[in-house]
């Protein structure tokens, strides 16, 4: 079972180094101050009194008994180790920005942050506006066509009517020209009865066939 300390060492193999140099180097910074603060008597380093009961009295206190200007000092070298271990620590992960239309974090994906939810609402709201504008349009193209399509209504209307006459008219003619020729057909009939009661055979054919027309089919 790995511990966080294994864990920071792999990520920083030579933190360990790092944070003993710092320590010599805070040791080394105080032993400079303290020595300043000696004075060389007949061969001797003597430091003055108030010093030895000032650094006395701080020895025997805890943290919390300290002056802020006191506590300020240490926390100056707090700072310097925070500086090595944010230099080996990775980065927490930033937490995701919020969508302002729902004030829920947003998703990412290929590097982008969007808010899907409302990215498919919107994507609604767009086709219905799309669909709202399509039947705006459509029913302004009826409206523009509507006075040429009643003309060509009434156009067709009269054409109709023209045609229904027409129709009439040459049923009219079929009629006249069916009776004509039923009478041919009835005095063909007769001239050959009459031929067959009084034959004259060249005047007879003569006439039937040369005057008449062909008899219909039956
Ligand atoms: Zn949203």
């Amino acid at each position: 079972m790995t511990t966080v300390g294994d864990q920071i060492q792999a990520l920083a193999p030579d933190l360990r180094e790092q944070l003993a140099e710092l320590c010599h180097s805070q040791w080394s910074g105080w032993m400079r101050h303290l020595f300043c603060r000696a004075v060389v008597v007949d061969g001797y380093a003597t430091i003055l009194v108030e010093d030895v009961q000032r650094w006395q009295r701080q020895m025997m206190s805890s943290y919390d008994q300290l002056t802020e200007a006191e506590k300020d000092s240490d926390r100056a070298e707090a700072d310097r180790i925070l500086e090595i271990l944010k230099a080996v620590l990775p980065a927490p992960p930033t937490p995701p920005p919020i969508c302002f239309h729902c004030e829920r974090p947003m998703q990412q994906r290929d590097g982008e942050w969007s808010c899907y939810p409302c990215l498919s609402r919107q994507e609604v709201a767009d086709l219905q506006a799309q669909i709202a504008q399509a039947k705006t349009e459509h029913d302004r193209e009826i409206k523009a066509l509507w006075p040429n399509l009643r003309r060509e209504n009434a156009h067709l209307a009269i054409e109709l009517e023209n045609a229904g006459a027409k129709r009439a008219d040459l049923e009219a003619q079929i009629e006249t020209l069916r009776a004509a020729l039923q009478s041919i057909a009835c005095q063909e009939a007769a001239l050959v009865a009459k031929a067959a009661l009084n034959p004259q055979p060249a005047s007879a054919s003569g006439i039937l066939g040369q005057s008449l027309p062909p008899s219909p089919s039956r």
